[in-house]
This record gives C-alpha cells, structure tokens and sequence, in this order.
C-alpha cells in the first residue's frame, strides 16, 4: 500500500512552499519532460529509504471569498479520508486565526495521524512563539522553516514512522486501476467489462483506504481491480471534484501494478492526465492508455495514428505504451484494454538472464560505444538484471560518471525493441567495476 501525505492549512502559511521542497529533486527530472505543466500539487517525494506522494490541498481552492472556508474544510475531509497522514500547517507570524481553529476542530475528530507544522519558524527568537499551537489539542508542534528547509528532517523522521508497512497485500494477483478524470467513461467502462455480474463487486477487507476492489475473475483474467469512480461522493464545491479525483487517483496509483489511464477522445490528453501518467512512470507502474468514446471522434483511417503521434509527444521519452482506442457505449474494444494490462503486468515481471542480455547487447555496444568524454574510452563490461519488483538493469563498466543521456536512451531503446518491455518504465544504473 503507498502511502500518502495531505498537507493542509490555510492560503498563505507555506504550503506549496514545503511542497516545493519536497518533490524538489523529483521536480526538476520532471520538468525536462515535455508538456508538463507547473501546476501540479501532487507529487513523488523521498526519505531516508521511503518514498511516498505529496499532495499540496490548497491548489485546488479557488481564490473566491465566499466559497473559500466551506471549499477547504471540505479538503480536510477528503484528504483526512484518503492520506496516510496528514501535515497541518500554520503560521508562526500571523497566530492562530479562526480557519486555523476550524481545520484543527476537523482534525481532532479524525483517526489518522496529524502533524502540526508551525511554519515561517526562521530563527530561534519564533521558536516560543510556535507553544501557541499547542491550544489546538493535537499534541506535539513541529517548528519548520519552509523557506529554509530547517525542521523538515525532525518533521519527516516522525511522518514517515506511521506508514503502513504492509505492502503489497494482495501480491499473488495483478492489481489494475482504472484512473482518469471525471467523466471520461471509468464507472461505465467497469460496468461493461463486469457484463451483468456487478455482484462479484466486493470490497476486500484489510485495505486503509475505502476504495472499491474488484475481484475480476471471467473470460480467463484473474485480477484485482481498483476502481476509483464507484465511490463518488457529493462534493458542495466544485473545485473539490477535482481534488477528490486526485485523492483517489493517487491512492488507487500507489495500490497498482498497472494503471489503466482513461482520456476523454473529444478532450484528447490534458495537462492532468500527463501528471497521472508520470506519476505512475516515476512510481514504476505499468501503463496502459485509453481513449475512449471513440465513438465520438469524426474519423478516417490516419485518425489514431495521429492521435496518437499527439499523445506520445505529450508522454515523451517514455512513449514503448499501448494505447487503445474505446468506445464503451458500442462495447468496442474493451476486452482489449484487459489484454492490454495484462500483457504489461507480465512484461513489468519478466527477468532476462545475464547471458540473454550480454549476448544482444556487448555486440551492439561494441559497434556504437559510449562516446569518449575528457579522451577517456569508456567501457561496458558487462549486463545483469537487478533482482526486483520492477525491470531494472545494472551496467558494469569503468567510467559510469561519464554515461550521457542519450547513450543511456539508446540502450534502453535497445532493450525495449529485443525484449519486449511494453507499457513498462526500466531504469538503467551504471556501475564502476
Ligand atoms: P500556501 O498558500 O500555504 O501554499 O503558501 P505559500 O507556500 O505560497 O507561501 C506563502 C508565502 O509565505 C510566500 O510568500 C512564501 O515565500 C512565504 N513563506 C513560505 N514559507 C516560509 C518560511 O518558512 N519563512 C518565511 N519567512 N516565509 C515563508
Ligand atoms: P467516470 O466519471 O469516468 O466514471 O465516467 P462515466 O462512466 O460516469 O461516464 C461519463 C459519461 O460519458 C456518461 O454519460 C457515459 O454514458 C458517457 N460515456 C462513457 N463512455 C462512453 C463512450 O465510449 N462513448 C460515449 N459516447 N459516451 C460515453
């Protein structure tokens, strides 16, 4: 089970600041990619030995006073529901206000474990001042400086300590989630490849979280299926439906083997799906991709290609992903997006042997080297595939230090075109030997 943690708090305490820091390394890998827009508040975030997602609530509020307080009590909730554990940040300059005194009350009633954070805490003389948040009744006060970073290891040495150890629960089946913005088809896609037996719909006991999980065991498959649509819940703000999809969709993510993403074909992909599709290629996920309501789309015979083509600039570099092209409502295709995911959970387990892979790839690199740097030849000795959950592969050679990108590019293009990693992130690591 992933874990996740909700930072809350009221505009202007620091959230996204703390966010900022803590995706910070991960941020700038991302933003290299293409389409990737700066307006996430979800990301992948590390310590010591654990990973875990972040997710900044405030950015899902608009900025509109009147629906403001009711808009992020109600993010408390959610995010109270779906985290792990939850960062509820204040602000040592300005004192406790009554919004902060609203979110604490909201606080106190949950199980799940808070963190009070007083933030802005940039030097010792505020280190008294942030005993006031002591008044809310939610036990010990974490003094940070997010602009600084100073606090943040004490933080998350405790935060990282209540999370759920058990991975991994339901190992001996495939886990598929079935993710995507709201309306692009995902409660209908479930119903139609569940034909009339919806009642094999049962929620397995065991699991943090409330979300569905389907037993999906017809027509030869056999997997566990997470459905984040089944459990919609009203939502008084509008903003709110988004993050509550986010909160779900990340949960759902960290739960999976492979992901399932759903556009809308009208829509085509937007800057939320790519979010989704690297937060699952930086997770390790298998991906699937699904256009669906096809049906909708004016077509000739180069539309999917193109649409295609579209998608795959938007993903770049990683684009080795199946895409299927679906329309629910005609039952088109949609026994091929279980195919599809199965196909990718077999090829995220395949393990090649060493002398598999030494015999393709010493040849190749020995025709095309990596390219000299500062006149030092560099050379790979030798292949193995890491023993893990996910394909990965070490490179043994003199100089690792001096492996580029694109060398490292085309090896793992070499890789995916002899064996078969469809749908499946890989990871390179070069050794000194
Ligand atoms: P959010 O609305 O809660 O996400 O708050 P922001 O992260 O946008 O921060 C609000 C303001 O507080 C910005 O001007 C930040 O630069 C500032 N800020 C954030 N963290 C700190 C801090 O640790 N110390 C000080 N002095 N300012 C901070
Ligand atoms: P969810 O929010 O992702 O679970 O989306 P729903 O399954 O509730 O679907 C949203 C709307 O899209 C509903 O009105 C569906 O009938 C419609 N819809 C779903 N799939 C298709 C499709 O393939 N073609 C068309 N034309 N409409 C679809």
């Amino acid at each position: 089970m992933g874990n996740i943690v909700a930072i809350v708090g009221r505009p202007n305490v620091g959230k996204s600041t703390l966010y900022n820091r803590l995706t910070e390394t991960r941020k700038a890998i991302v933003d290299d990619m293409s389409g990737v827009t700066r307006d996430r508040h979800y990301g992948l975030a590390e310590w010591t030995d654990k990973t875990f997602t972040v997710i900044d609530t405030g950015g899902y509020v608009a900025n509109s006073e009147d629906i403001f307080e009711i808009a992020i009590r109600e993010q408390v909730l959610i995010a109270i529901e779906e985290a792990t554990a939850i960062i509820f940040m204040v602000d040592v300059t300005t004192g406790i206000t009554d919004l902060d005194d609203d979110i604490a009350g909201i606080l106190r009633r949950s199980k799940k474990p808070v963190f009070v954070t007083a933030n802005k805490v940039d030097n010792n003389m505020l280190l008294a001042e942030a005993a006031q948040f002591y008044s809310f009744g939610l036990g010990e006060i974490y003094s940070l400086s997010s602009m600084t970073g100073s606090g943040t290891g004490e933080l998350l040495d405790d935060v990282i300590k209540t999370f759920d150890e058990t991975e991994e629960i339901q190992n001996e089946l495939p886990v598929y989630a079935i993710v995507g913005r709201p309306n692009v088809g995902k409660s209908s896609m479930i119903n139609a490849l569940l034909g009339k037996d919806r009642n094999i719909v049962t929620n397995v006991a065991g699991t943090t979280r409330d979300s569905i999980h389907i037993h999906y065991k017809q027509f030869g498959h056999d997997f566990m299926l997470v459905d984040t649509a089944g459990l919609r819940k009203k939502t008084k703000v509008r903003e709110n439906i988004e993050f509550y999809s986010v909160m779900r969709t990340i949960g759902a993510l960290e739960e999976a083997d492979v992901i399932i993403l759903m556009l809308d074909a009208t829509e085509g992909i937007e800057s939320q799906d790519i979010n989704i599709f690297h937060l699952a290629e930086k997770n390790r996920k298998g991906l699937v991709l699904v256009v669906n309501k096809w049906d909708l789309v004016e077509k000739d015979h180069k539309t999917a290609k193109a649409f295609e083509q579209k998608i795959n600039e938007k993903i770049a570099p990683f684009t080795d992903v199946p895409i299927i092209f679906t329309s629910v409502t005609e039952k088109q295709r949609i026994f091929k997006v279980l195919e599809a995911a199965q196909k990718v959970y077999d090829n995220r387990k395949k393990k090649i042997s060493t002398s598999k892979l030494n015999d393709f790839l010493l040849p190749i690199i020995e025709n095309t080297p990596p390219p000299a740097t500062k006149g030092k030849h560099i050379k790979i000795k030798y292949i193995t595939q890491i023993s893990a959950s996910t394909p990965m592969f070490a490179f043994f050679c003199n100089l690792p230090q001096y492996i580029k990108d694109p060398y490292k590019r085309f090896l793992e293009n070499k890789l995916r075109e002899q064996f078969d990693f469809t749908g499946v992130p890989i990871q390179l690591f070069f050794r000194q030997k």
